[in-house]
């Protein structure tokens, strides 16, 4: 029976990534209220928000100073754009902070309101950098499978789930994906990371040679997969992709929208994972979620060839209405300024050890095949039978009664692709938190089975 809220809402919404019919019969959970990491539902029961939203409010609830950042800024100046030539202050601020504080040379920053826009926008990036550097046949993108990128039309192409694509005519032209780098699935008898990780980079380099390198411009990927389960690639993985993409003058994209500020323990995920892409993609945590930004930061090579193809066109001809939002950019610089002042991502090196040892003894649950993660964002993968690594019939839709058991126990997590349960929560949990969210979640583990 639901609520009068809950038919108000199955009357009038569209629920994105949902059981478009489930949710008319069940009706969503309506949460009201939150503070730290736990959010409260309408009735007033508390949740452990073990998802940070979707991988994003990574100071948690109820942050004051976030709040006063974006009053302050309305009052002030709740608009203006940056088109033609006009700018803003806290877009300043925030461009200058990032290029401070890139992981790998920064020449500018381009600034839209999601992860996808911002991804759409690398790939625009691209095309637009190789019409300028006389290569128009070079305008291929490979992605991984398994990778998420966003639901534009672009960031779904590159997004390599086919729940992404099935049935919306996706992916475009122009779009590889190459192998997920799971060894937990995807490695032979016996093989080791090390060895799985030089056969992906020769797949890559067979993919690239059988398109025509000079048709390939430009390679994305996450440092640890987020939405396609919490792939964690093996130590030597980015290295060995890296030669091949050199090699070939191909352009790495590095999507940081979940890695972003301190999820892996370092500012940004490549420093973790020893990846060194070209430009990035940042979104989710650049605000800890409470106003919508992400960002694209581009290198020199990039930023001259668009000083090239605009000066000949007459102008750069992209940018959106709420590109640098003045409102989202102060609420931004704060949020940099505390995860700086607080020291947040020293604090969250410090709690990893607790993490992985409280995920890692998941994997002696009967349920579980693979508990793994880095730094604070982690997967458990439901299986049938451990020894085989045998996984349940999809229709079971074991993760998702797992997830709904969790809600039972007062615990907010995921289900993804491949009956995984992912965990990520905001980076201000504390160490007593972080044993409330597994034994909640082996509580429900063990419902589940
Ligand atoms: N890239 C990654 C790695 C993501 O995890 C997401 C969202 O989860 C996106 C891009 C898309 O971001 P948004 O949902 O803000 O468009």
């Amino acid at each position: 029976m639901l609520t009068n809220l809950q038919a108000r809402d199955v009357e009038t919404l569209i629920h994105p990534y949902t059981n478009l019919v489930a949710v008319r019969e069940t009706g969503p959970l309506i949460l009201e209220r939150g503070k730290g990491v736990w959010v409260h539902d309408v009735d007033g029961k508390p949740y452990l928000e073990g998802m940070a939203g979707l991988w994003c409010t990574a100071l948690g609830y109820g942050n004051e100073e976030l709040v006063e950042a974006a009053a302050t800024q309305m009052r002030k100046l709740p608009f203006t754009h940056i088109f033609g030539g006009k700018s803003h202050d806290p877009a300043i601020e925030l461009a200058e902070k990032l290029k401070e504080i890139a992981p790998v040379p920064i020449s500018k920053v381009f600034f839209t309101s999601s992860g996808s826009e911002a991804n759409d926008t690398q790939m625009k990036l691209v095309w637009y950098m190789n019409n300028a550097l006389g290569r128009p046949k070079k305008k291929k993108i490979i992605a991984r499978m398994r990778g998420y990128h966003g639901v534009t039309i672009a960031a779904a192409s590159l997004t390599g789930l086919a729940g992404n694509h099935n049935d919306f005519d996706l992916p475009i032209a122009g779009i590889r994906h190459t192998t997920a780098p799971h060894h937990y699935r995807l490695a032979e008898p016996g093989e080791s990371e090390a060895d799985f990780a030089t056969r992906l980079a020769a797949d890559l380099e067979a993919l690239i040679i059988a398109e025509g390198p000079e048709t390939v411009a430009a390679f994305i990927a996450e440092p640890v997969m987020g939405a396609g389960g919490v792939i964690v690639p093996p130590a030597t993985y980015y290295p060995k992709i890296q030669a091949v993409l050199k090699k070939y003058d191909v352009f790495f994209i590095g999507d940081e929208v979940i890695t972003g500020f301190g999820r892996l323990g370092t500012a940004f995920g490549s420093e973790a994972m020893e990846m060194r892409p070209d430009s990035i993609s940042v979104a989710k945590a650049l605000s800890s979620a409470y106003q919508p930004i992400g960002a694209v930061m581009v290198p020199e090579l990039m930023y001259e060839a668009m000083l090239t193809e605009s000066s000949k066109l007459g102008s750069f001809g992209h940018g959106y209405t709420y590109s640098g939002h003045p409102v989202a950019a102060a609420v931004a610089v704060k949020t940099l300024e505390i995860y700086e002042r607080e020291s947040i991502f020293e604090r969250v090196r410090a709690k990893i050890p607790q993490f992985d040892a409280r995920r890692a003894a998941l994997e002696d649950h009967p349920l579980v095949g693979e508990a793994r993660g880095k730094g604070l964002v982690g997967a458990v993968e439901l299986v049938a039978d451990k020894k085989t690594k045998r996984q349940f019939d999809p229709k079971l839709g074991m993760a998702a009664k797992c997830v709904a058991f969790c809600q039972q126990e007062g615990l907010i997590l995921r289900n993804v692709f491949g009956d995984a349960v992912t965990i990520c929560p905001p980076l201000v949990i504390s160490p007593a938190e972080i044993d409330e969210l597994f034994d909640r979640l082996t509580r429900a583990l063990d419902k589940t089975l």
